[in-house]
């Protein structure tokens, strides 16, 4: 079982990313926005992050980023996932530190593969 944290505005895609990710053993953190994710991981320290790149406010680029500046978070992998279907997102992704993309709509054998070999891509105690 892994710590992830789901940060994701739109709520059908929330409730489909949780009920995979559960299903799958995980123990799944939700935060609606960057703040909530903030303050999220203020008590709690992830070893992924599933991050939809479109938030209202500060979006998943700006905060992706900002995570990777701080030694505390930076070695947290973060997934992107997006609707953005636009050539460069997944450049621009990977650009803000992300390890892995993908596109909604969320499959779920496509989800659990990415986000299985994401955690398994972490040194075990590796994280700050
Ligand atoms: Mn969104």
């Amino acid at each position: 079982m892994s710590k992830i944290l789901l940060v994701e505005d739109n709520p059908q895609n929330m409730k489909l990313a949780t009920v995979i990710l559960r299903s799958a053993g995980h123990d799944v953190h939700p935060a609606v926005d960057a703040e909530e994710a903030e303050l999220a991981m203020e008590t709690m320290m992830p070893d992924l992050i599933l991050m939809d790149l479109g938030l209202p406010g500060k979006d998943g680029y700006t905060l992706t980023r900002e995570l990777k500046r701080r030694p505390r978070t930076a070695g947290i992998p973060v997934l992107a996932v997006t609707s953005y279907a636009m050539k460069g997102d997944e450049r621009r992704a990977l650009e803000a530190g992300c390890s892995g993309y993908l596109s909604k709509p969320i499959n779920r054998l496509e989800l659990l593969k990415v986000v299985e070999s994401l955690l398994r891509s972490v040194p075990a105690g590796g994280m700050g």
